[in-house]
């Protein structure tokens, strides 16, 4: 164990709310993360890429010090590594060899464990499903202090209750998963700008089977037009270079004051929005900027100020989902300023008990965290789970816990295996107890 921040200190995932003071230790080998359960350790925590309180415990085990690649076949793509191990180094590896994630969230920043965790999604679930379908094994430490590798057929319940599960089930230690085989390290991208919410749909959905890779943004201030919006379609092509490295960036300089006025905004959107001059646009571009736009402003969640922000993701079944998207927009756009707006498609893959994904539209926003926001979003929550669908945990800070048991309905299912793996009820998270799951 290399090191334990025995003072408690303030920690705050991405939206810097809430704020939990925290116990951090810090694990460098697989065996410490079982003496970490010695001293109360109830959590494992990754990068804190998590939005709201997922990642957030009075005790935790750092893992970022777990960053070790341990086994690689160049010929096959088969990819062993611990768990604190970030995207952005699991890149840095593979993609110069002809091998590339095949799920990645919109941020290379996380660690393989906490993606492991959330069963995290990219702009290809309509293809490739979520993480889950292309990790073979993992290896983690029960609460029992117990070291179990679990896949598909042996600890089947432990496997798949690690995916969605939030940290939940266990330490992971390691992941062993498929690569996916690519040419060059460029995206051939096609842009195409929408007049309103029922274009962007068109073109995400009728678009699905044509590419691997798919994403829109919104303008959601938009009155008259809102959802209208940039849908950028894109997939792996060829071209001379196989290189992993990542745009310049720049660090947002500190935390100051709230930049997000809604006539700033809505002028924001609107310059974006204009800056593709032609209804369809092809380009080819490094896959850096494709999968990680936000990524080259670092700190940039420093521009929502001290009180942070709030990201609100759910997804509704492809029936009726479209009403339920624009009953939401009308209830939350006129009272809340929603800074950013995301939507993409979820296909039929699997995941665990807890995961997120299902089979509709997913629609990611973003708010400033005040009082008002909170409880707006709270309220319109019935209109999520009266279409059937779910919030993300990763993304979550606000649910509330009678709405988590309309919204995961597989929820029983993953009590049973945490029962079976954690009888004495020692892990658990600041969500996981808002949540009532522990
Ligand atoms: C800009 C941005 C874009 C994003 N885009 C997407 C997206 O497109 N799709 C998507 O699915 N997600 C997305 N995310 C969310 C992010 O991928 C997940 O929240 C992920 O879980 C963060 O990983 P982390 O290492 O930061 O984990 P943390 O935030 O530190 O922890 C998250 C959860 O993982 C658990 N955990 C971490 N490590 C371990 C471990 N070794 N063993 C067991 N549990 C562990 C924690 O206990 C916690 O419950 C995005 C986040 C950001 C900031």
């Amino acid at each position: 164990m290399t090191g334990i921040r025995l003072k408690p200190h303030p920690t705050c995932g991405w939206g810097r709310y809430p704020v939990v003071t925290s116990v951090v230790q810090r694990a460098r080998w697989l065996d410490d993360l079982r003496l970490s359960l010695d001293r109360q350790a109830t959590l494992a925590q990754g990068q804190l890429r998590s939005y709201g309180d997922a990642g957030l415990a009075p005790s935790v085990v750092s893992t970022l010090e777990l960053n070790r690649i341990l086994h690689f076949e160049p010929d096959t793509g088969v990819l062993e590594i611990e768990a604190g191990i970030t995207l952005d180094q699991i890149l840095r590896f593979v993609v110069p060899r002809g091998w590339f994630l095949p799920v990645t969230p919109g941020t290379k920043h996380p660690t393989i464990g906490g993606c492991v965790a959330a069963d995290v999604h990219g702009k290809n679930h309509h293809v490739d499903g979520s993480l889950v379908s292309h990790v073979e094994a993992l290896t983690l430490v029960t609460a029992e202090g117990d070291t179990i590798r679990c896949d598909r057929s042996d600890y089947a319940d432990l496997f798949w209750s690690c995916f969605g599960g939030m940290g939940l089930t266990g330490f992971v230690y390691s992941v062993r998963m498929q690569l996916l085989a690519i040419a060059s390290d460029q995206i051939g991208v096609v842009t195409r700008r929408t007049r309103d919410l029922e274009e962007t749909c068109d073109i995400l959905k009728s678009t699905q089977t044509q590419h691997r890779y798919s994403v829109a943004w919104l303008d959601v201030l938009h009155r008259r037009r809102r959802g209208r919006g940039l849908v950028m379609l894109g997939d792996h092509t060829q071209g001379a270079s196989m290189k992993a490295h990542g745009a310049r960036t720049i660090r947002f300089p500190a935390v100051g004051p709230r930049l997000f006025a809604r006539p700033v905004m809505q002028a924001g959107n609107a310059a974006y929005y204009r800056r593709q001059l032609r209804r369809l646009h092809h380009s080819k571009v490094h896959y850096d900027p494709y999968f990680y736009p936000l990524d080259g402003l670092r700190d940039w969640n420093r521009a929502y100020g001290r009180p942070g922000f709030l990201q609100y993701q759910f997804v509704v079944p492809f029936a009726g989902g479209l009403d339920c998207i624009r009953a939401f927009l009308d209830r939350i756009c006129n009272t809340t300023t929603c800074t950013l707006a995301v939507l993409k498609t979820f296909g039929d893959g699997q995941t665990g008990p807890l995961g997120f994904p299902q089979r509709g539209w997913t629609l990611a926003l973003d708010f400033c965290q005040t009082p008002k926001s909170i409880s707006t979003l709270q309220d319109a929550t019935s209109l999520i789970t009266d279409a059937g669908g779910r919030l993300y945990l990763a993304k979550d800070a606000i649910m509330r816990a009678e709405h988590f048991a309309d919204m995961y309905p597989r929820a029983g299912e993953f009590l049973a295996a945490k029962r079976r793996y954690d009888p004495g009820k020692r892990l658990r998270s600041a969500l996981s107890d808002r949540l009532g799951i522990t």
